[in-house]
């Protein structure tokens, strides 16, 4: 028997070969070590499965029972694959939408492992479960092949559930096997990269023994741990994957330290030039933030500043007073927006607050005419333009800056990692940053996703605005809504309105509950395009009504929104394109439809755009069909606190972890166990340990253990962690 090594390429396990680690390959999969990076994404309880008769609609259940009979049945809309399972005399029904695909799978005396909510039966008395994850566990062949070790495998033990890769081609099962055989395998003695005084003072688990009890738990462990990624195995893979990207980061944060930034000049030609732009009194939030960003640009080092503040707080003048610091030193500043219509608002208001002092604003956006471009970038390179606001095209190659001083990078979570670096590799010495953001990011979480930033608090909201006031109403009752509405407009204020989809998309779910005779979309949701019309036509004739969303062009799309901030609309019917950073202080009322569609977080940036007046506001959202407990918790939520500390963290809390900041950032790059924010706690942990073995401080620490790790960084940052190269 070969004994695996980590490295060994992964053709030579067990079952593999050279057609199979091509498929392997697509998931990042090429070393014995990747595979068993490999883990399971939940597990079944199939050493305590549950009797059919004592399940209760409404629970996860596994089940272990013989195949009885199975058919597909055609009704008007699809074909049904139902299949029944029994335990003696107990059965349950189970159910495949579309599921003709199945109709040979099973044979009736097989045993079969089900995996899935339990509900109660469609018009019948029964129970059932519709889509269950199923493994077939007798199928014919394979016990003949394989030892009786295979089959302890499936049944009477906790079992490990793998993503199926290669479109199925290798399913759940295959991993289950191969994985196992490759812990047989595998050299009993393996490298780890983390010093053992470590493992030894955090209590950790040796790396071998985390794999094999990642994938194979033993019996006794507790279920929800497991499900949680929280056992001692999970935490000692998660912290070691957190330790290394925390010493890499560690390091690059030295090394960034070290490079030569602009060191910009605070005369009193500046300060008066900083005045001079405000249109109004800055808070004293306002001030103390601005005071902390000029004392970091005025240093040598590149400014790394993350600056946070909820909705409404006041960030964009601010940055723009820091972009004047910069141009009047000489430099030029770049601006992202994460959407063009932001980026719109952001040129139109900059270009008034700017431009009469003779600074020379410009636009950059993807869609924006070839011609147009180019006399952009033209610009930019000669350097004729001062302040550069755009979106993502800001970053693609083709731009080169004369010399850009300053970066400010406005609602950064919608922007993935990377992308930020990219820009400021673009001019020659290293400019400073500025990030903005209303989403409150833990700290360390923070140090981790954007590197050396620190952090500045807009905790203060600009003087004379009155809480928002909120209500949550069943579509039902609509007219009183839009009598509402036309109430306002008649008072001189403007509205917005907006859709959770831009027309009716066809939709192949089985019906969706949908209560009102309201005009619908086939999804039952009521859309943008339609309402706009139905508003605008035949609810409130009398009233200006504009339409915006993400398919028109962006001409089309800037002169709706100059309209509507010259008040010359009065009521938009919207999308979320508005949901971020619109700033209409003349808007008073944001009536959201289908507001149990909406994130909570997604609201949050909604109801921002309200409220920035003096004038009193109101956010309505209307519900229409089912209200899930959970969106029913978002809306309380919405109505209780306007607090977008509160909001995010219950946020955090209702979608987990990995949506939170989307999905591609929620994880930096490269990361297989851990989550940054489900991890949080052992995060900190990380870092602190790589900051003290960082600066020597850990005299238990050997330079023999110091050199293990910088191994272990070069066979893995770049692979693994994708990151830049380590120093
Ligand atoms: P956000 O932090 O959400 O980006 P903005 O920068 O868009 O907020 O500011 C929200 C609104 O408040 C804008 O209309 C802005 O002009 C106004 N504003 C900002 N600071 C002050 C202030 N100190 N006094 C009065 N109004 C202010
Ligand atoms: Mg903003």
């Amino acid at each position: 028997m070969p004994v695996l090594q980590l490295q060994t390429d992964v053709k030579f396990v067990k079952g593999v070969g050279p057609r199979v680690a091509e498929w392997l390959a697509q998931k990042n999969i090429s070393t014995v070590e990747d595979l068993l990076y490999y883990l399971p994404f939940r597990y079944e309880d199939r050493l305590n499965p549950r009797g059919i008769a004592e399940l209760k609609a409404g629970e996860m259940a596994t089940v272990i029972a013989e195949v009885r009979n199975s058919a597909v049945f055609r009704t008007r809309k699809m074909p049904i694959f139902q299949m029944v399972a029994g335990q003696g005399r107990a059965t349950l029904k189970c159910i495949w939408f579309h599921g003709e695909y199945l109709r040979d799978r099973f044979k009736p005396g097989q045993l079969v492992a089900l995996y899935g909510k339990v509900e109660n039966e469609w018009k019948g008395r029964g129970l059932q479960i519709s889509q269950p994850q199923f493994e077939v566990l007798e199928d014919e062949g394979e016990l003949a092949n394989e030892a009786g070790e295979i089959e302890s495998l499936e049944v009477g033990r906790i079992v490990p559930i793998y993503e199926t890769a290669a479109g199925a081609k290798l399913t759940s099962r295959w991993f289950r096997r191969i994985i196992h055989g490759a812990l047989r395998d595998l050299a009993s003695d393996i490298p780890d990269g983390v010093p053992s005084a470590l493992v030894q003072r955090l209590g950790l688990l040796d790396r071998r023994t985390a794999f094999d009890l990642t994938h194979f738990p033993q019996p006794g462990e507790s279920f929800t741990a497991l499900q949680d990624y929280r056992t001692t195995a999970h935490r000692r893979l998660i912290f070691e994957e957190l330790f290394f990207l925390e010493i890499g980061l560690e390091l690059k944060r030295r090394r960034l330290r070290q490079r030569a930034g602009v060191a910009f000049e605070l005369n009193d030609k500046v300060r008066e030039a900083i005045k001079k732009i405000l249109p109004f009194h800055p808070t004293a939030a306002q001030k103390r933030v601005l005071k902390e960003i000029a004392q970091d640009m005025q240093q040598p080092s590149p400014m790394r500043r993350l600056l946070q503040g909820d909705v409404g707080s006041g960030k964009t003048i601010v940055a723009l007073q820091a972009a004047v610091i910069a141009m009047e030193n000489g430099y030029q500043v770049a601006f992202m927006a994460p959407t063009e219509i932001l980026a719109t608002q952001h040129y139109l208001s900059a270009r008034r607050t700017l431009e009469d002092a003779g600074y020379r604003v410009i636009l950059l956006t993807g869609s924006q005419e070839e011609e147009r471009k180019r006399s952009a970038r033209r610009h930019i390179a000669q350097g004729g333009a001062h302040l550069i606001i755009g979106t993502h095209a800001l970053i693609q190659e083709k731009v080169e800056f004369h010399n850009l001083g300053l970066v400010i990078v406005d609602e950064q979570h919608r922007f993935g990692v990377m992308q930020r670096f990219k820009l400021m590799k673009k001019g020659g010495a290293e400019p400073d940053t500025l990030v903005m953001t209303a989403t409150p990011i833990p700290r360390t979480l923070a140090l981790t996703l954007y590197g050396d930033l620190d952090t500045s608090t807009l905790d203060e909201l600009p003087p004379g605005r009155t809480p928002i006031t909120t209500r949550k109403v069943s579509d039902d009752r609509a007219q009183e809504v839009w009598d509402f509405v036309k109430k306002q407009v008649a008072a001189g204020r403007q509205a917005y309105v907006v859709y959770p989809v831009i027309e009716g998309v066809p939709s192949d779910q089985p019906e969706l509950e949908f209560n009102g005779t309201a005009p619908t979309s086939k999804s039952g949701l009521k859309a943008a395009m339609h309402m706009y019309e139905e508003l605008r036509k035949k609810i409130m004739p009398g009233l200006r009504v504009g339409l915006l969303h993400g398919r028109l062009d962006p001409e089309e799309k800037e002169a709706t929104m100059h309209k509507f901030q010259q008040g010359e609309i009065d009521v938009l019917v919207a999308t979320t394109v508005i949901e971020v950073g619109v700033d209409v202080p003349n808007a008073t009322v944001m009536v959201v439809e289908h507001a149990e569609r909406f994130g909570l977080a997604q609201l949050h940036q909604l109801r921002g755009r309200i409220g920035r007046g003096a004038a009193k506001s109101y956010c309505v959202l209307m519900t229409g069909g089912k209200v899930s407990p959970d969106a029913d918790t978002r809306l309380k939520t919405m109505v209780r606190t306007q607090n977008g500390f509160e909001i995010a963290e219950l946020d955090l809390e209702l979608r987990g972890p990995g949506e939170f900041f989307g999905t591609k950032q929620a994880g930096a790059p490269g990361l297989r166990v851990a989550n940054l924010v489900r991890d949080r706690q052992l995060l900190e942990l990380a870092k602190a340990e790589a900051a003290r073995i960082i600066e020597q401080k850990d005299p238990e620490i050997t330079a023999a253990d110091r050199d293990r790790i910088m191994q272990h960084l070069k066979n893995h940052w770049q692979r693994r962690y994708g990151l830049v190269e380590v120093g």
